[in-house]
């Protein structure tokens, strides 16, 4: 049996056809420099040329039923899973990441596909009691329009699918802007979506090194009927104010800045584990990733020690090599934001457990770092660090745990570690999040509602809640009967 593989696509997809420009921008392998490709560099022309295109592909991929649209959506499924190690390798090669946590987004990618063909035969409307002897009240679902989806680098799969699927489930055609420093992952998908048959003009993949000009064509067109942003709160409270004047319908999944909180009664082993996976999968580049760690003062000492012993024997390396925990950060910025957080908190009194400095690989690669004895002045309580830093804060109990939590205008993720179970419901219940994690450091699934309250934004991802942002109520009067 021959290995499945995918070329590199150097080409931007509009109407069905493979684009091609002469303005072009470099995408490169944070682990090596290397440049990987040349991609267009598309202007708002290009980017209404695209909504152009899926507006017309709009009313016949409507009218298809459910079971053809799932039919696709399944092939498409399967297209992803057959390449799953040649769009890991891509992705670690554009994205950094090791190799198995590649191969687990493409995974975790292709689970929303299969799960939207599943959901798109189960889009039901209803019938209520109407409101008079000869009326009937019809309620249909609808799907929205054209969506635009705008994703980040981080996962650059994943991000994607969790959007598309439900949207192209639901009959929406949609315009896809990947991230400039993850594309061709983006590009691969799409070509492995025209392979098993997905019409000329419902997927679209435009491709920008400055994303504002295209941005606001895919925010401002009244043809694009939903904006689907994953990215900075910065960014996304942008686009929602761009969004405002044709009162476009948005989902927002911003930025995160999550506790993980250890109480006295944890099993420490356990939470160690979580915390490490929840702090430094990614290089903690991920929105759900533990931003603070809250250790109960009992514990304090005992869960700093085995969190720097475990964190010691995290790999740093190329994401392709073996054994490999973690990879390079996506860029200088993203490096010079770390360092800028070690900085002030050990300035302001923190204690440096491991790490802290660049790695002796060079480039972007950085230590996987703990921090101790932080404090609420200090700004990794506030800001979103996304790198290898782990702050602990330490409280005394369960009032000041939660306060601490919530001290903050994100709420995506929370986490906690603890056995007593009055205490489990309690903090549960008081911790202002979209998720909540209980013993667990992972909890993404295409089986859940994914996001967030406060600024962490608006709408949610996975299960049948997300096939609803795509999706229009009307409501039908049928009176005189
Ligand atoms: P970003 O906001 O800089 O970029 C996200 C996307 O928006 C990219 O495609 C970018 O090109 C585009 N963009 C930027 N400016 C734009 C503009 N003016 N018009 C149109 N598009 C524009 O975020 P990032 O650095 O790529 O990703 C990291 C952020 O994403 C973090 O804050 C992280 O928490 C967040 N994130 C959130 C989730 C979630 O589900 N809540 C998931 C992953 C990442």
């Amino acid at each position: 049996m021959t290995r499945p593989s995918l070329p590199i696509i150097d080409a931007a997809y509009i109407a069905g056809q493979w684009r091609r420009t002469e303005r072009r921008f470099t995408v490169t392998d944070p682990a090596t420099g290397d440049t990987l490709a040349e991609v267009p560099d598309l202007t708002a022309d290009d980017a209404r040329e695209a909504v152009a295109a899926a507006e017309s592909a709009w009313p016949a991929w409507r009218r298809r039923t459910a079971k053809q649209r799932a039919g696709l959506l399944r092939a498409w499924f399967d297209a992803i899973m057959t390449h799953q190690e040649p769009l890991a390798r891509l992705m670690t090669r554009e994205q950094g990441k090791p190799l198995a946590e590649s191969r687990g987004e493409v995974a975790y990618g292709a689970s929303f596909v299969e799960f939207y063909a599943e959901e798109a035969k189960r889009m039901a409307g209803e019938t209520l009691p109407g409101h008079g002897a000869d009326k009937r009240i019809l309620v249909f679902r609808e799907p929205i329009g054209v969506v635009a989806a705008i994703t980040p680098w981080n996962f650059p799969l994943a991000m994607i699918t969790r959007k598309c699927a439900p949207a192209l489930a639901a009959g929406c055609p949609v315009v896809i802007k990947p991230a400039e420093a993850t594309p061709l992952t983006a590009l691969a998908l799409a070509k492995l979506a025209e392979d098993v048959g997905f019409p000329a003009g419902v997927i679209n993949v435009i491709t920008a090194e400055n994303p504002a000009a295209v941005g606001e064509v895919l925010t401002t067109d009244p043809r694009v009927r939903k904006i689907s942003f994953t990215g900075s709160t910065a960014v996304g409270k942008r686009l929602l104010a761009q969004c405002a004047g044709t009162v476009k319908k948005a989902s927002m999944e911003l930025g995160g800045n999550a506790p993980f909180i250890v109480f006295d009664d944890a099993d420490l082993d356990d939470a160690v584990e979580g915390a490490v996976a929840s702090k430094y999968r990614n290089s903690g580049q991920t929105c759900v990733c533990t931003n603070r760690l809250l250790v109960q003062a009992g514990v304090y000492d005992a869960f700093v020690e085995k969190l720097a012993a475990r964190v010691a024997e995290l790999k740093v390396g190329n994401g392709l090599d073996e054994g490999v925990a973690q990879g390079p950060l996506i860029n200088a910025a993203a490096v010079d934001k770390v360092r800028e957080h070690i900085a002030d908190a050990l300035e302001k009194g923190g204690r440096l457990v491991c790490g802290g400095e660049s790695h002796d690989l060079g480039g972007t690669f950085f230590q996987p770092t703990v921090i101790a004895d932080v404090t609420p002045a200090m700004r990794v309580a506030r800001e979103e660090t996304f790198g290898p830093l782990a702050p602990v804060f330490r409280f005394d109990d369960d009032a000041e745990a939660i306060a601490l939590a919530n001290a903050t205008e994100f709420g995506l993720a929370a986490y906690f570690y603890a056995r007593d179970y009055r205490r489990i419901w309690h903090v549960m219940e008081g911790l202002e999040y979209g998720m909540v994690a209980v013993n667990e450091g992972i909890l993404s699934t295409e089986l859940a509602p994914f996001g967030g309250v406060k600024e962490s934004g608006l709408g949610r991802e996975g299960s049948h809640h997300g096939l609803d942002e795509f999706t229009e109520l009307k409501y039908v009067c049928v009176g005189g009967l």
